[in-house]
């Protein structure tokens, strides 16, 4: 029969898509249909992002999805080739930095141990070292930093384009439609409907609609605590370059930078209501993070902003990490958003574990069960210490 799949995906991001990817990479030999209703993703969220990658996290499965991840975009690159046409990432292993205050230095220390204990080498550096890495940083009101050298930042749009690629090649069907709304029967995902009014069957669905997943799963009566929260990017120049290349670096205020080929990006976590906009605004960059740059280094002051964008977090308001699995009570329905800031680093490792749960009933590679959808109910929240 024509509309009938064996699962469905909704989203063609990098999660949908690595998913796609890892299903059929694994071995499932029926029908993956994945639906996205941006072909040209213009504001899918993948392409708006930092790209930053770290293992400076708090928790375990964190550190663990990150670790994962890590290993296979080493590789992204040769792994996703087609016919020997490599998939260019840019992956920059530069380093990922937070920089600290005297009262952070602890919990900073503290973090490094549960680092160290999962197996990443994160150090805690003192003011004099920061300045190997950085040689123009003020250090004045600055203590020290944890530091994750292997870390950096990529190319997401890449990283993207190389999943749906090879997605494809292994057989995923990409129907570029809107999906309107889910379709159950009592305990059991049937399939999808389609804004056009047309219905597409399948024992399993896949939200990883993103900022947008929410919306479908709460008019299906499932509803998970995630939303729309915009977040803005500037791009600038300076007159003077830096000595090195930047790690990603975190201000203790929040604002974060890198270069961005021989420019730069910078981002913080603006206050702000939940809300699907993508406009972005000049002042906020002069208002709220060319201060602070100016100060932390002095190259900064002379910043010439040359374009910004904005994009939407899948926001999960309860403990800010992703929900990963089964809904309970719903057959067949999986959910795989709610990343907020860090679902273009966890897109490799979220990928081969929800095919393992999709195609065996169970986890393999990593335990995610932390993320699992009944974490709500059961008051057993993922608090992480170090998410911006
Ligand atoms: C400004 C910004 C900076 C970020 N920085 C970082 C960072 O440094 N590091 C990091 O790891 N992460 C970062 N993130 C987060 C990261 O981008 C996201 O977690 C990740 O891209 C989520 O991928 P996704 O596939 O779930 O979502 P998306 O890329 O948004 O994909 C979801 C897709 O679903 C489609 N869709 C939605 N509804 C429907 C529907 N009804 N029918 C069909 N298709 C639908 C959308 O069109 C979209 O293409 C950042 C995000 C933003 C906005």
């Amino acid at each position: 029969m024509q509309n009938k799949a064996d699962i469905i995906i909704i989203g063609g991001g990098v999660i949908g898509s690595s998913i796609a990817y890892n299903l059929l990479n694994d071995g499932f030999t029926g029908k993956v249909v994945v639906f996205e209703k941006d072909g040209i993703y213009e504001f899918a969220s993948t392409p708006r992002s930092a790209g930053g990658f770290r293992q400076l996290y708090t928790t375990a499965v964190n550190i663990q999805l990150s670790k994962y991840s890590l290993q296979i975009y080493k590789n992204f690159s040769k792994t996703m080739a087609i016919d020997e046409e490599e998939v260019e990432i840019d992956f920059k292993q530069r380093g990922y930095l937070f920089l600290a205050v005297d009262e952070m230095m602890p919990r900073f220390e503290k973090h490094m141990k549960l680092q160290n204990e999962n197996g990443v080498n994160s150090q805690l550096l003192q003011k004099s070292d920061l300045l190997n890495i950085i040689p123009e940083l003020n250090v004045e009101d600055i203590a020290g930093g944890l530091y994750c050298s292997e870390s950096g930042y990529l190319d997401p749009y890449s990283v993207m384009q190389g999943y749906i690629r090879y997605a494809k090649k292994l057989g995923a069907e990409y129907v570029y439609d809107e999906v309107s709304s889910l379709l159950t029967d009592q305990d059991q995902i049937k399939g999808v409907k389609l804004a056009d009014g047309r219905e597409y069957h399948a024992p399993i669905v896949v939200n990883c609609a993103g900022a947008w997943a929410s919306f479908l799963s709460e008019n299906a009566n499932l509803p998970l605590p995630v939303v729309p929260l915009p977040r803005q990017i500037f791009q600038f120049d300076i007159e003077k370059p830096l000595q090195k290349y930047l790690p990603l670096t975190m201000d203790p205020t929040g604002v974060y930078f890198r270069h961005e080929g021989e420019k730069f990006i910078a981002g913080y976590a603006e206050e702000i209501k939940p809300k699907i906009d993508f406009k972005w605004r000049r002042s906020d960059f002069i208002d709220n993070i060319w201060p602070i740059l100016a100060n932390r280094i002095e190259n900064f002051e002379k910043a010439k902003i040359e374009r910004g964008w904005s994009g939407l977090y899948d926001f999960n308001t309860k403990d800010h990490n992703a929900i990963l699995g089964e809904y309970p009570k719903m057959k067949g329905y999986f959910v795989a958003f709610g990343f907020s800031g860090h679902g273009m680093q966890q897109a490799p490792a979220v990928g081969k574990c929800l095919s393992e749960l999709i195609r065996t009933g169970r986890y393999e590679s990593l335990d995610l069960t932390a993320l699992r959808v009944e974490r709500f109910e059961e008051n057993d929240l993922i608090i992480e210490d170090a998410i911006y």
